[in-house]
């Protein structure tokens, strides 16, 4: 039997088992956290994710926990509307129903295990834990996430790069009569950006945005008025707190018998909410290249190529897209207002289509 060691039980990692089962393959993984939590905040997980979502037969169960998104629409910091676009289905959930969603199609993981470093004796790769446990393995992939220390290890590269805003992210039990169903709402205002959308079972998933992080009820005082009910009716406790960070591209995602994989090797600005369902995609496409070149250092090569392209141009694409939403002066407030209330339907169907429309499973 092949071993395949999976470093991280997030999105990444979790999807990646289940993607490898799917194809014959018994890889185990391995998760730092003691216990898997009821923690973090909303994620949407857009068409391209959706997609692999069916294909890993899990979209019914996403769909029975998750909030369904068939329209986004950009407002500013009155609420009044600036423009609106239609989507295919996309959903958005509790992260932790999504994690527990995955780890329910797997066979029990390893938690505790920290992964301190690994070394590629000949033709294996042996992974060492801070339990003191050691694990040798065929293959080892490092879904370890933003500060992973596979890509520590194996590229050095020192730390993410702070792109000089906040965000928060919450879920409020509320529900705002004035917001519309089904829909995602993204308000601008100066240096800041408030998000709204359904995450299921009656709840809304927010996220908030600011160049300067201070008090958030004071940040957003005099906005569209469900703004600050959402704040104030999210306990405090469960907000969770973030700078936005990513990396520049780089080539290098493994050698040998040892690959990276998501927000290990492409960190993203959360802009675009496609973090997650880019480490989806390498999940899918990491499957079907041992798939189709059985497991082999080619089939990991064959995944590199396949994914660089891609992962690189959509954090580029979330960059630009949070340094236009961050702008503070008031001419170039005006620019992005205007030029974004005149693009029509059909030119915003056309540039969601870049995003939406790849499809990892072909
Ligand atoms: C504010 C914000 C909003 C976002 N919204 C969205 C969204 O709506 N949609 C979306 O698709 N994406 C979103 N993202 C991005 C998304 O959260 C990440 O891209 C995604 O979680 C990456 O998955 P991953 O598995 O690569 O890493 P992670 O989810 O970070 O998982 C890494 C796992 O590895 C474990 N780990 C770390 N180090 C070790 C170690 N040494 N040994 C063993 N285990 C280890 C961690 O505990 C963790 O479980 C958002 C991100 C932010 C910051």
């Amino acid at each position: 039997m092949v071993r395949i060691a999976i470093i991280g039980g997030g999105i990444g990692g979790l999807t990646t088992a289940i993607a490898l089962r799917q194809v014959g393959f018994e890889p185990e993984v391995y998760e730092q956290a003691p216990a898997l939590l009821d923690v973090g905040a909303a994620i949407a997980i857009w068409p391209n994710a959706m997609r692999i979502l069916a294909r890993l037969g899990l979209a019914d169960k996403i769909l029975e926990k998750a909030g369904v998104i068939e329209e986004i629409r950009w407002l500013d910091q009155k609420g009044w509307l600036i423009n609106r676009v239609s989507i295919s289905t996309a959903l958005a959930l509790h992260r932790a129903d999504l994690q527990s969603i995955l780890v329910q199609a797997l066979p029990p993981i390893h938690l505790g295990h920290t992964l301190i470093s690994y070394t590629q004796p000949g033709d294996k790769v042996i992974a060492i834990f801070a339990n003191g446990l050691t694990t040798e393995a065929d293959f080892l992939i490092g879904a370890d996430g933003i500060h992973s220390r596979v890509r520590a290890q194996f590229i050095n590269d020192g730390e993410p790069v702070y792109r000089g805003y906040t965000v928060w992210r919450g879920i409020s039990p509320a529900v705002p009569p004035t917001i519309p169903p089904a829909t995602a709402l993204e308000i601008h205002g100066r240096g800041k950006r408030f998000g709204i959308g359904p995450v299921g079972l009656g709840r809304l998933g927010w996220w908030a945005s600011a160049n300067d992080a201070g008090d958030l009820l004071s940040l957003f005082e005099g906005w569209y008025q469900p703004v600050l009910e959402l704040i104030d009716s999210t306990p405090r406790s469960s907000i969770l707190k973030t700078d936005a960070f990513d990396r520049p591209p780089n080539k290098s995602w493994g050698s040998g018998r040892m690959t990276l994989l998501g927000d290990a090797i492409h960190p993203t600005t959360p802009n675009l909410g496609q973090g997650g369902c880019l480490a989806m995609e390498d999940a899918t496409v990491l499957a079907r290249c041992f798939h189709k070149y059985g497991a082999s250092e080619e089939a990991l090569r064959a995944y590199e190529r396949c994914r660089y392209r891609r992962t690189s141009a959509m954090s580029k694409y979330s960059r630009y897209y949070g340094s236009i939403g961050q702008w503070e002066n008031i001419w170039a407030r005006g620019f992005r207002k205007t030029t974004l209330a005149l693009v029509p339907e059909a030119l915003a169907h056309r540039l969601m289509q870049i995003v939406f429309d790849y499809d990892a499973t072909v």
